[in-house]
């Protein structure tokens, strides 16, 4: 079995470790005998999209978001809106997840017209939400704690397109108000949390692979793997994260 990752602006998007969520996902392969290849796509690169089984964009600020914005309006905001329709496994932290919305107004009225491919939109405000936060994810089941570190001026709001990814426990999560975190779309995750995010959420990196071996083998059986120090991580942060 194999597994191609697309690692979208690693150039311009990567922030608080955000390449770390590659990383993992490709040790995990590694560790289980997947053959893994990541393969970065830059501003002004161009990879066929439909070659890969999960795509990652990482968070970005104002400024780098706005670099690339021409590009995502002239072609590869097309090609990662295909890629997410034919059901490509998708992770996008923070500002890369803002990017795959309708826009994002930043907080000083600058707007940007996004890729569309997710119906979110994003509103930037004068005060940053900062922190370690929490949420819970009920898709696998049983519920299961993310912890990760968020850093966005921009409220997201859901369209009727997507669904939230979790409900925020603590912390700000899409804007602080309505309790929801993040946004699931087909095999979309669009999440605000940096940290990086997988490391210290083992489950969600496995549900990510086996999603991406799914889709491509039509079923999968991951071998499980000694997460005691990653569990760990996570529990203690979900403990101080309850304690605050
Ligand atoms: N620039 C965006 C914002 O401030 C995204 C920031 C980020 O990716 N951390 O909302």
């Amino acid at each position: 079995m194999e597994l191609n990752i697309c690692h979208l602006y690693p150039d311009l998007l990567n922030l608080y470790g955000d390449r770390g969520n590659v990383v993992t996902l490709a040790r995990r392969c590694e560790m289980r005998g997947i053959e893994v290849t990541v393969t970065g796509a830059p501003l002004g690169e161009r990879v066929n999209l439909a070659d890969f089984d999960l795509l990652f964009l990482g968070g970005g600020q104002d400024a780098e978001q706005g670099v690339l914005l021409d590009e995502l309006h002239n072609w590869r905001g097309a090609e990662v809106k295909a890629a997410i329709e034919d059901g490509a496994v998708t992770l996008a932290i923070c500002g890369g997840y803002q990017l795959l919305g309708r826009s994002y107004k930043t907080w000083d009225g600058k707007e940007m017209d996004c890729a569309g491919a997710l119906d979110v939109i994003s509103v930037g405000q004068k005060e940053r939400m900062i922190g370690d936060y929490m949420f819970q994810w009920d898709e696998p089941g049983a519920p299961i704690h993310i912890v990760g570190f968020e850093n966005h001026s921009a409220k997201t709001y859901l369209g009727n397109g997507v669904t939230p990814f979790g409900r925020v426990l603590a912390g700000h999560g899409n804007n602080g108000e309505d309790g929801t975190e993040g946004a699931r779309y087909h095999n979309v995750f669009g999440t605000y949390s940096h940290g990086p995010l997988l490391p210290k959420n083992p489950k969600l990196a496995d549900w990510l692979l086996r999603l991406a071996l799914e889709r491509k083998y039509g079923s999968a059986e991951l071998e499980s793997l000694d997460d005691t120090l990653e569990e760990a991580a996570n529990a203690f942060m979900v403990a101080r994260l309850a304690n605050e």
